[in-house]
């Protein structure tokens, strides 16, 4: 619904925006959900200098994040999918608040050789050993906290393994990224999952459909993800709930840097002011460097001490 017809146009030649689809089949026994996070995965490529390597493994985070996101409905809800794995590219971290994603990387700029098949080796950037969290805040009270042992670090399938294990949801999931020399071409997801009372049969149904979204950022690439989801599911009653669009941004600024120095306690404080430097602090997702001066600091610590008065107990 949010798709444009094919135009030529800033060097992707399909000039679609990022946007999730929410659909069910089968009068709700499944739930499905697309997205196509083409342009995001380049922001993120381009925010974080990141080689071929890092940005396939962006590429197909993003999409996992977004899709994860979309199913919280609170509004100050979020999700956090933290890939924690011995590759060479370290941990991977991306954050979904509702229809807004960012995400961050160890070591973006290294490049990894590229796997037999002439694809980039996402497994070897974030490692088969390690563990994959999913933080689910809702807003309100403890936020949940699900975790499980990556199993190829290929993202797809140590997910589909966090699906199963932690929230034992059946679930078939497929993302992709097709990127080469700094530009993302495609990247985006396709995730199912059987709601209770799914029968048997559609969970058969629906995994012999497999061959036609395994390969998914090549199936979006140049075209509409409703024209493919009703050529998927044909026969099984798709409905489509929604259809809206992602954004790539930071929720970052200088007053949460500025409760981040004030976290870092007094003495730290006071060690800062004393070295007469200026303190710079870098926001791991959008890069953005923000500088505060000796003086700066000062101002902080003498706010925060008569925040702490006030709340003092007599
Ligand atoms: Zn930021």
């Amino acid at each position: 619904m949010n798709d444009m017809p094919l135009v030529a146009m800033d060097g992707l030649i399909y000039n679609a925006p990022d946007s999730l689809l929410r659909m069910t089949v089968m009068d709700g026994q499944a739930r499905v959900m697309m997205c196509r996070t083409t342009r995001m995965a380049q922001l993120a490529a381009d925010t974080h200098l990141a080689s071929d390597t890092a940005a396939a493994a962006m590429g197909r985070v993003l999409p996992a994040a977004a899709m994860l996101s979309s199913m919280i409905k609170e509004e100050k809800g979020s999700v956090t999918l933290t890939f924690a794995g011995e590759g060479a590219g370290g941990k991977i971290t991306a954050v979904g608040r509702g229809d807004t994603l960012k995400i961050t990387v160890d070591n973006p700029q290294i490049q990894l050789p590229l796997l037999e098949d002439g694809r980039q080796d996402v497994p070897g950037f974030i490692g088969t050993q390690g563990r994959l969290t999913v933080i689910k805040d809702f807003g309100t009270g403890e936020p949940y906290v699900g975790t499980s042992e990556l199993v190829s670090g290929g993202v797809a399938e140590d997910l589909t393994k966090y699906f199963a294990v932690s929230e034992q949801t059946p679930s078939l999931l497929a993302l992709g990224c097709l990127n080469q020399e700094g530009t993302v071409l495609s990247s985006g997801g396709i995730l199912i999952q059987a709601m209770p009372g799914c029968t048997d049969e559609t969970l058969d149904n629906l995994e012999m459909r497999i061959p036609f979204f395994s390969n998914i950022s090549r199936e979006i690439y140049d075209r509409s993800m409703e024209e493919l989801a009703r050529a998927w599911f044909k026969d099984m009653d798709l409905q489509i709930l929604s259809s809206g669009p992602l954004h790539f941004a930071c929720d970052c600024s200088r007053e949460k840097m500025q409760a981040a120095l004030i976290a870092t306690g007094e003495q730290e404080l006071r060690d800062m002011i004393d070295s007469g430097k200026d303190v710079e602090m870098v926001c791991w997702f959008c890069r953005t460097r923000r500088h505060f001066t000796p003086e700066d600091v000062r101002q902080l610590l003498k706010d925060a001490s008569a925040k702490g008065d006030e709340h003092a107990p007599d």
